[in-house]
């Protein structure tokens, strides 16, 4: 089954509420290669109907964090992915097998990274402690149909479908020791992580009492992760008797340069106009002057961008990432020699950041060295390997060298990282071709190619 499982649910969901049939499928607990199943089917659809944050700066953040906390985790179950979808409402979702959504409204709302990762970790908790299987409705079918139906039904407009779909995903909710586990065990990740525990604290009574002061308009996440003062309460104690402690040493906090690309992809001249103000009331301070310079190149104005980022460097070196800013940034204004200077700097301090990685790869392309891109691009996969871009730039990379069969390779592994799997299939049958009929990397990618079909 590819493409149709979006068409599957819609008519269910309305088949449903034709003859009311909630509550009829049998219990039947969900085997593991069901749930990841599960997660390319609802990925699949998602990318049809929801519109993704596809920023590298925002997506390779919370794929960073993600792994940060799946590392403290230790015994991962799932092939984990981290999306960012580009929605005002504050809310995160998991779904069976590992696929881990937040909106970007919740990013907005949060104060730190920590707060963020509070979240990011309760959700993995969900899925990695099997959550979804121990569900007692949790058929293959109500199990779809209910996340589906809660989280697209935005997109799907009928009210009469949402409200289904809410009450279906009544069917799913998580049990109160569920909940309790997932903050117990968030918690206890996230200190193990290095991030600081009680901002799961800040975040929960910072959204409680907005909750007080206006009961009306309770933000998604609230719906299916019900606050209470007692889960607070909770959460307290288990930090304490846990002896969990905030993290002694710090990187500075990279949350507001990615809230701040968010802002500007909602509306990036109001955004700038603001940035701008801000920078004219206090022209000799270090951070406006920063801003307005990534506002200035998320608007494509990469002189003016050049110009307070040069300024804001010489204000205060220390602002983090500024140098990967000015790396970027010289790209377009086509000073490469400066460009490979700032990211030499800033490699020096960060040698696995994967942006920088990715902006020097694109540097070197420009200067048609693709052996040095390719080689940029699999740093950039050996710290993010889920994410596609990596792959589908290699690809290209290889191309540029005629090295086809890599090329076709690492298409397909971008193809399978987008969940198209016919592509991927394609790509690797293409692939194959290039090779010697006794060769070891032939060997794999039969292998790669059977086992894919094998997953159907
Ligand atoms: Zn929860």
């Amino acid at each position: 089954m590819r493409m149709p499982l979006y068409g599957l649910a819609v008519v269910s969901v309305v088949a449903c509420l034709a003859v009311a049939c909630l509550g009829a499928p049998a219990a039947h607990a969900l085997s593991q290669q069901e749930e990841i199943r599960i997660s390319r089917e609802f990925r699949q659809a998602a990318r049809q109907r929801l519109k993704f944050v596809e920023d590298p700066e925002v997506e390779l953040y919370v794929d960073g964090m993600a792994r940060r906390i799946l590392e403290a985790v230790g015994n991962i179950r799932y092939p984990y992915r981290f999306f960012v979808i580009q929605d005002d409402s504050m809310n995160a979702f998991a779904v069976p097998g590992g696929s881990i959504f937040l909106h970007s409204g919740l990013i907005e709302r949060v104060e730190t990274s920590d707060e963020l990762a509070s979240v990011v970790a309760h959700e993995i908790v969900h899925v990695n402690a099997r959550h979804f299987a121990r569900l007692s409705s949790a058929s293959d079918a109500t199990m779809l149909l209910g996340v589906l139906g809660v989280f697209l039904a935005p997109v799907l407009g009928p009210a009469a479908l949402a409200g289904q779909a809410v009450a279906m995903s009544r069917q799913l909710e998580f049990s109160r020791q569920m909940e309790e586990q997932a903050d117990n065990l968030g918690v206890s990740y996230l200190a193990r992580a290095g991030y600081d525990p009680q901002a799961a604290v800040d975040f929960m009574n910072r959204l409680y009492q907005e909750r007080t002061l206006n009961p009306v308009g309770s933000p998604p996440y609230l719906m299916t992760h019900p606050l209470t003062d007692k889960r607070i309460g909770n959460l307290v104690a288990s930090i304490r008797t846990r002896g969990l402690r905030r993290p002694r040493f710090r990187d500075v906090d990279e949350i507001h340069r990615v809230k701040l690309v968010i802002e500007l992809r909602n509306d990036p001249q109001a955004v700038v106009e603001r940035l701008r103000k801000a920078h004219d009331r206090h022209p000799e301070a270090a951070m406006p002057t920063y801003s307005l310079g990534i506002g200035y190149a998320a608007t494509g104005r990469w002189i003016g961008a050049r110009a307070m980022l040069e300024r804001a460097a010489r204000l205060n070196p220390a602002i983090p990432n500024l140098d990967r800013d000015l790396g970027r940034t010289y790209i377009h204004t086509e000073e490469l020699a400066k460009a490979h200077a700032a990211f030499d700097r800033m490699l020096k301090r960060k040698p696995d950041d994967p942006i920088t990685h990715l902006y020097r790869g694109q540097l070197f392309e420009k200067e048609s060295r693709f052996r040095q891109a390719a080689g940029s691009y699999l740093r950039v996969r050996q710290f993010a390997p889920s994410w596609p871009e990596a792959a589908r730039r290699l690809g290209y990379a290889y191309r540029k060298l005629n090295q086809p069969g890599k090329a076709h390779y690492y298409l397909a592994q971008s193809y399978l990282l987008r969940d198209e799997i016919g592509k991927a299939i394609d790509s690797l049958e293409r692939a194959a071709q290039h090779y010697e009929p006794d060769s070891p990397r032939l060997q794999v990618i039969e292998d790669e190619i059977a086992a894919i079909r094998a997953g159907g």
